[in-house]
C-alpha cells in the first residue's frame, strides 16, 4: 500500500440486475467510485466508496471556466476470468500532460495506478465477459474552488467512475471534411483531453449529422489542407505501398489506440508514416486506386472503418467488405485484451488485487 485509500463498499451490489447482452451505452454505472481531493498542494482523502452524486457550490470554478480533463480506458477479462488493464501507465501520463496544459496538478502515477487497480479489483464482476465488451473507465479531474474570477483553482477532485459497455456499434462511419469549423490550432489545447474541446465540437458535429454524416473529419486551422482526426478517434489511411497517419504535433490527441496500432503494424513489418497528410494526397490516391483502406482508432470503437469521406460535393466511398488490415488489427487487439494470444509488448496488465490490497 502506497497511498492510504479507504474503502467503503456497498451493502448490496447492483450488478446482478445488469443484462450484459444489452447494455445501454454510457448510462449504466458500476457500484463504486474513487475520489481524491487536492488542497494545500497535495492529494489526500483518497477513498473508494459507493457511487454518489457530487455536491457542488454554484461558483465551483469548473462550471464557469472549464478546468476539466479526463481519460477513457477499458478493463477486460482474461479468458480465465482475471481482470486486465490495457497500458494504464500511458493513460496516467496523458492525464498529467493534459493537467499541465490546463494548469492543474499532476496526479502521481502510483496514485493513479493504485486507485485503478483497487477500484477495478472491487468492480471486477462488472466487467462483461463477452468478447468486445469491456468495463469502460473514466478518470477525470475538476477544479473545485468556490470563486468567480478567471484563475486556476487551488483545489481539485480526481475521480474515477466505471461503466460496463457492450461491443461498440461498428458500422462503417461517414465523414464530412470540415471546411468551416476547426477543432484545434497550433498552440491551443487540442492535444489535451480537456472537456471544452468536446463542447466546441458539438455544433459542427450536429450540422454534419443533419447532413447525414456520422462525424466530422477535422482539418488544420490555417489552410484547411491537412487532415487531423475524427471526433474521438485518430485516423489511418492505408495506401497500396504505405500506411499514413497524421503526426501528433500539438493539435492532434495522442491516442493510445493509435500508438498501439502503429506498434502492431510495425511488428508485422509494415511501414507506418507519421507525417502531415493533405486531403489532396488522399483524393489523388483514391482516384488512382491507390487508397485501399481508411479507419479511425480510439478506445471506444477500437477500430472503426470509414465508409465515406465527403468534401463539399466530392465523395470518396469505400467498401470495407474485403479489408484485411483493419479487420485483423481489431481482432488482434481484442485477442490480446482477452489474453488469448501472446502480448509481446507487455500492454496487458493483470489487476493486482494482492499488491494493492
Ligand atoms: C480520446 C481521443 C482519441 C483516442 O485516444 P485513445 O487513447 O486511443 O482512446 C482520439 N482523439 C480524440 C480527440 C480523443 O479525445
Amino acid at each position: 500500500m502506497i497511498h492510504n485509500i479507504t474503502i467503503q463498499k456497498v451493502n448490496q451490489s447492483r450488478v446482478s440486475a445488469i443484462d450484459f447482452d444489452n447494455i445501454p451505452f454510457g448510462r449504466e454505472f458500476s457500484d463504486h467510485m474513487f475520489e481524491a481531493t487536492y488542497s494545500d498542494g497535495k492529494w489526500h482523502s483518497c477513498e473508494i466508496k459507493p457511487l454518489e452524486r457530487l455536491s457542488v457550490h454554484p461558483a465551483m470554478l469548473t462550471l464557469h471556466y472549464g478546468q476539466a480533463i479526463f481519460e477513457g480506458m477499458k478493463a477486460t477479462k482474461h479468458v480465465d476470468g482475471r481482470p486486465l488493464l490495457f497500458r494504464p501507465e500511458m493513460h496516467a501520463q496523458r492525464l498529467n500532460a493534459s493537467a499541465r496544459r490546463m494548469c492543474m496538478p499532476d496526479v502521481p502515477e502510483e496514485l493513479f495506478l493504485e486507485a485503478l487497480h483497487k477500484l477495478v479489483g472491487i468492480e471486477q464482476a462488472w466487467i462483461p465477459p463477452q468478447k468486445g465488451s469491456a468495463l469502460y473507465i473514466r478518470p477525470f479531474m475538476i477544479a473545485t474552488d468556490e470563486y468567480i474570477g478567471v484563475a486556476s483553482s487551488q483545489s481539485y477532485k480526481f475521480i474515477i467512475i466505471c461503466l460496463p459497455v457492450g461491443p461498440y456499434y461498428d458500422k462503417a462511419v461517414k465523414l464530412k471534411v470540415e471546411r468551416k469549423y476547426v477543432r484545434a490550432v497550433d498552440g491551443g489545447v487540442g492535444e489535451a483531453k480537456a472537456a471544452g474541446n468536446y463542447a466546441a465540437s458539438l455544433y459542427p458535429a450536429k450540422l454534419a449529422k443533419e447532413e447525414g454524416f456520422d462525424q466530422v473529419l477535422w482539418m488544420d486551422a490555417h489552410e484547411f489542407k491537412y487532415v487531423q482526426e475524427v471526433g474521438t478517434m485518430n485516423i489511418f489511411f492505408v495506401f497500396k505501398d504505405k500506411i499514413v497517419t497524421p503526426a501528433t504535433e500539438g493539435t492532434i490527441l495522442k491516442g493510445i489506440t493509435r500508438n498501439t496500432l502503429i506498434k502492431m503494424m510495425q511488428s508485422r513489418g509494415l511501414a507506418v508514416e507519421e507525417r502531415k497528410l493533405s486531403i489532396d494526397e488522399i483524393k489523388s490516391a483514391y482516384k488512382n486506386g491507390n487508397l485501399v483502406e481508411s479507419f479511425g482508432a480510439g478506445t471506444a470503437a477500437v477500430v472503426a472503418n470509414v465508409a465515406l469521406i465527403q468534401d463539399g460535393d466530392e465523395k470518396m466511398t469505400f467498401d470495407e467488405s474485403n479489408w484485411e488490415l483493419s479487420r485483423s488489427l481489431k481482432r488482434e487487439i481484442n485477442e490480446i485484451r482477452a489474453g488469448e494470444i501472446p502480448d509481446p509488448h507487455g500492454w496487458v496488465i493483470p489487476v493486482e488485487t494482492a499488491v494493492y490490497a
